[in-house]
């Protein structure tokens, strides 16, 4: 992006937050309170549920149910496994939402019932809504990989959700023996966080590099092309030494043998590629194919491709009626599935939401993404867009010009810039999520 560009995309973001952070809505004195449950209290469960409550003005009874007492964010999740931040500093609650009359129920959420409006958690206990956010984050495909199973990632951890997960890859990682091999498995689109697998190399090979500096990381990936591509190659050149006999990071797409088949587990091998060449790995990180969360299959929420169709102006689903759906289960294509995107769509539906409860008009909606790498020291990247309503077409559009991809021909001192402005980004979305 051209410096004018970032610095236009950068006043229309700050624009497009302060729009969403005062919303409100006329006061409608004898209203009946209203209902709405939230499911889901991460990235796009924990904003929808304060900015509901928020732009609510006391006349909504807004309930998040949550599965877990703490949140861990997947964001700078791959420094925790590095060990250059501690998992508290990815660790969230929820009593920040209390000021805004959210009400947070510790429970799974195992049934939803369109027609009674209702929504059940494991212990039997029921809510009812007269709208229901459901952001469940993804599932895995665990029947995709032969071999691979939930049984298996204790082994093969994944580390696409964080917690216990992050923690165990980064102890795998510590404890690999000097000159071995990591094996990194990229799932084919959609998934999770696009640039994800990529960053994950690049701060895997940043730790290697000081701790065991003749051990090689083995990415296979499902794709033949991946998010900010040219600037992670670039990176792993200049850094790790990417194309040479020496380089720290292999690459291998499925035109190369890269896509994974199979795995056994229990001698530490991938099968990958047409030729299914078995590949030993020290560390061996599988990050599965994924799907919509499970609580929105109970729901009815998702169509044949494992994702949940939407309106893309109000979130409702196309399938059920007074149920919206943020996140990364949602198809809300061109978005990608980020924390950014989901904080963003969030607001977007509360408004949705509100308008709905309050028979008013919502008005034309703006969306937001910004999503940062960090490949190495000082060294980060970005993607960034800013995107409008095609109503025709069903489509959240890009708008161009605001947005675009860190410049190849970036200086030390900007690059060093965006590891900055991507701490900055992770300090104020989670105060937003969470506060
Ligand atoms: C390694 C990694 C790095 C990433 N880095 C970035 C980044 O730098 N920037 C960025 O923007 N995005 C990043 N992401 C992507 C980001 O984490 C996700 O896109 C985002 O969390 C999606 O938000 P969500 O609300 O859909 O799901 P989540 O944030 O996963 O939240 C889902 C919540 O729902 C709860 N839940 C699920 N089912 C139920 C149920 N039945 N009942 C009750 N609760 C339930 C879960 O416990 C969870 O708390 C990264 C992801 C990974 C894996």
């Amino acid at each position: 992006m051209s410096n004018l560009t970032r610095r236009s995309f950068i006043k229309m973001a700050a624009a497009g937050t302060a729009t969403a952070s005062t919303i409100s809505f006329p006061f409608i004195a004898h209203a009946a309170t209203r209902k709405v449950v939230v499911i889901g209290g991460g990235a796009g469960g924990a904003t929808a549920a304060k900015y509901i409550a928020k732009a609510g003005g006391g006349s909504i009874d807004v309930t998040l149910i949550e599965a877990n007492e703490h949140y861990h964010s997947c964001f700078l999740s791959n420094e925790v496994i590095i060990g250059e931040r501690k998992i508290d500093t990815i660790k969230f609650g929820y009593d920040g939402l209390a000021k805004y009359g959210v009400k947070v129920v510790k429970g799974t959420a195992t049934g939803i019932d369109p027609e009674a409006k209702k929504v059940t958690i494991q212990d039997g206990t029921t809510f009812v809504y007269d709208r229901l956010v459901v952001s469940p984050g993804v599932a895995f495909k665990w029947d995709t990989i032969d071999g691979y199973s939930e049984n298996a990632i204790e082994k093969m951890p994944h580390a696409w959700k964080a917690g216990p997960q992050t923690t165990l890859l980064g102890k795998q990682l510590a404890a690999m023996k000097q000159g071995g091999t990591v094996i990194i498995t990229a799932p084919a689109n959609p998934f999770r966080c696009p640039p994800g697998p990529y960053e994950r190399a690049s701060l895997f090979a940043h730790y290697l590099k000081e701790h065991n500096p003749t051990a090689k990381i083995l990415l296979l990936d499902a794709k033949e092309k991946f998010a900010k591509q040219g600037l992670f190659e670039q990176g792993w050149k200049k850094l790790y030494g990417y194309g040479t006999d020496n380089s720290m990071i292999e690459w291998l797409p499925p035109s190369d043998e890269g896509n994974v088949v199979g795995v056994d587990v229990d001698n530490m091998t991938v099968i990958a590629g047409e030729m299914e060449e078995e590949i030993t790995g020290d560390v061996i990180n599988v990050i599965p194919p994924q799907t919509a969360g499970k609580i929105a299959f109970a729901g009815g929420l998702v169509d044949k491709s494992g994702w949940c169709p939407i309106n893309k102006k109000t979130f409702e689903s196309t399938l059920q009626k007074n149920i919206h759906v943020i996140g990364d289960a949602a198809i809300a294509s061109k978005m990608p599935k980020s924390a950014y995107a989901a904080n963003s769509q969030a607001k977007v539906c509360a408004i949705a939401v509100v308008a709905g409860l309050k028979e008013v008009d919502m008005g034309t909606p703006s969306y937001l993404n910004t999503c940062y790498s960090i490949l190495g020291e000082d060294y980060g990247i970005s993607v960034a867009a800013v995107y409008r309503l095609d109503e025709e077409k069903n489509l959240i559009a890009p708008i161009k010009g605001a947005g675009g991809v860190s410049p190849m021909d970036a200086s030390d001192e900007d690059k060093k810039r965006e590891v900055v402005y991507a701490y900055s980004w992770f300090e104020n979305i989670v105060h937003d999520m969470f506060n």
